[in-house]
């Protein structure tokens, strides 16, 4: 039997999903809403215009379909004129982790062959350093905020602004196959030097869809529409900004670019310009509420997506006494990256903070099209009674296909047909799942798995505690026993008694396994961050085993 494949009129439209399409509706129905950045504010009119000037400029300076073109800036009203101008063109964006070391950001720029880069003159020092030992990238463009041309040996081939300012505004974005790469970035694994990881057209267009259908359709809360002002704090160089600047300019929303994270500027623009959408990291939001302005702002009705790392309750309870709208959201580099969102339920709402606590801190349910598994290590797929603890696997349109030209890594990563995240977690029968650990991370003390974010939460639960991470230390005895490296707040004594003290009451209470009550407890200065500001477990285990 033949397929039941469509007859095609021989006129009909095939349409491709290119990201070119997510401009359409917006530039027509929102014209007039704005992109700030700084003093600039730019309408989505002079956002397509400007689009159309920088493919004009990027082709004048020999960019062709396929070729690579990397940016190294902070969030900024230019990254969003990248995101769409330089896939739109056929060729490939490399955002590029600024805060990778030299040695490292150079081994990225040669691994993704890197034709052409822009470059904010704040990273002149390190392109200085490294850019003798480039092997492919043939022009350079400078952006600048400031108000003077720094000096420097680079030969630019010209400044952002001027570049498009000779450039015509009209550019005819061809069609071509969905399943083009448009974007490339790299893991900052945290051994090995970093993965590279590439998604298509259809992709960004099918996970800005997903992750749409499921931010627009929520009821009483976590809701993302178009009188939302949008300000994200993950960066754009690290997965898209989580793909929410594709989002909110497919929705028409105002979009606030806040440079470089700093947390007074952060909350300045907060408060300036009325914003109400954004997603960070648990280290970001924890910083920004303990700031001495934070106290005297209004956050209410500030809708966060938290994701990146466990929230803990403790956090989640601040932020919520303030009104925030806290929920979580869970994805890796290799998913582009939302997989699932924990929105609450009108009934849910009901419920008081702490109980809501409980359920915005786990990471959510799947967006539309992810299939997500949790499976043992015979890969059967565990109960979903919020006990049965497996690895995330999953499928779905939007995941890389591997990493780049790393055939090994990529094999492993897609062993058996569905992606390995590599993170522990339960799920309960309403489908809310909950991660546990990372697969490394997860501790085995005295033959019962006990999880470190678990033990991290009870802790962060402590009045006197700013921060904590806890590792694995190896024993003789025991195989591993839990050390908790912790951060106390400033005008807080607090002791290692008090702490191991309370982790023996939630053991005693039967809320998690006795092994627990092996904890030791280190009060350390600072917790070692990764470069997109996680608690870095590597480092940690480096420093105090
Ligand atoms: P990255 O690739 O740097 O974005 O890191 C992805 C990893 O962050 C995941 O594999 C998880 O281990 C962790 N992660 C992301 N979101 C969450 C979350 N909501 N809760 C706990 N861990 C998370």
């Amino acid at each position: 039997m033949p397929d039941a494949l469509i007859t095609r009129t021989p006129s009909a439209y095939d349409y491709p999903l290119l990201i070119k399409n997510l401009l359409f509706c917006p530039v027509v129905d929102a014209p007039q809403q704005e992109i700030v950045y700084r003093s600039h504010r730019f309408t989505y009119r002079d956002l397509r215009q400007r689009v159309a000037c920088l493919a004009n400029a990027l082709t004048s300076l020999g960019v062709k379909r396929g070729d690579t073109v990397a940016v190294m800036d902070w969030d900024s009203h230019r990254y969003l004129e990248c995101f769409f101008a330089v896939p739109m063109i056929g060729a490939v964006l490399h955002t590029i982790n600024v805060r990778l070391s030299p040695e490292q950001i150079l081994y990225t720029i040669d691994h993704a062959e890197d034709d052409v880069l822009l470059v904010n003159s704040e990273f002149l020092p390190i392109l200085e350093q490294i850019r003798g030992r480039m092997d492919t990238v043939k022009s350079f463009v400078l952006l600048n905020d400031e108000p003077t041309v720094p000096e420097s040996h680079i030969p630019f081939s010209g400044e952002y602004e001027a570049l498009l300012a000779a450039a015509s505004d009209q550019f005819n974005f061809a069609d071509f196959d969905e399943n083009t790469r448009a974007t490339t970035f790299y893991t900052t694994g945290t051994t090995g030097m970093p993965k590279g990881v590439y998604f298509s057209h259809r992709q960004l267009v099918l996970h800005t869809m997903g992750v749409m259908s499921v931010l627009g359709s929520a009821v009483g809360q976590g809701n993302f529409h178009r009188q939302d002002v949008y300000m994200p704090i993950t960066p754009m160089f690290h997965v898209h900004a989580w793909g929410l600047p594709y989002v909110a300019t497919m929705l028409g929303v105002k979009q606030v670019y806040p440079g470089r994270y700093l947390p007074d500027h952060l909350l300045e623009l907060i408060d300036r310009e009325k914003v109400t959408f954004s997603h960070c990291v648990p280290t970001i939001l924890h910083m920004l509420l303990k700031h001495p302005h934070a106290g005297r702002m209004d956050l209410s009705g500030w809708k966060v997506i938290i994701g990146g790392a466990a929230m803990s309750r403790a956090l989640c309870l601040d932020a919520m006494q303030r009104g925030i709208d806290l929920f979580t959201g869970y994805g890796m580099s290799e998913t582009c990256p939302i997989l699932t969102i924990s929105h609450l339920t009108p009934d849910m709402l009901e419920l008081s903070a702490e109980e809501q606590a409980v359920i915005r801190c786990k990471t959510g349910c799947s967006l539309p099209l992810v299939d997500l598994k949790i499976v043992d290590s015979a890969r059967q797929e565990q109960a979903r009674d919020g006990k049965s603890a497996g690895e995330i696997v999953v499928r779905a349109p939007w995941l890389t296909q591997g990493y780049l030209k790393d055939h090994k890594a990529s094999e492993r990563l897609w062993e058996g047909g569905y992606l390995h995240t590599g993170d522990v977690a339960v799920r309960d029968e309403l489908g809310y799942v909950k991660i546990t650990d990372r697969t490394k991370d997860v501790l085995k003390v005295s033959g019962e798995w006990v999880s470190s974010l678990e033990l991290e939460d009870i802790i962060a639960h402590h009045p006197g505690v700013a921060e904590v991470a806890v590792i694995g230390q190896p024993d003789e005895k025991w195989g591993e026993r839990p050390l908790a490296l912790v951060v106390a707040k400033p005008d807080n004594a607090v002791t290692e008694k008090e702490l191991t003290h309370l982790v023996r009451e939630y053991a005693d209470k039967g809320v998690v396994t006795k092994q627990v009550v092996l904890l030791k407890v280190k009060l350390v200065e600072a917790i070692d961050k990764t470069s997109v500001g996680k608690v870095n477990k590597v480092a940690l285990r480096e420093k105090y085993l």
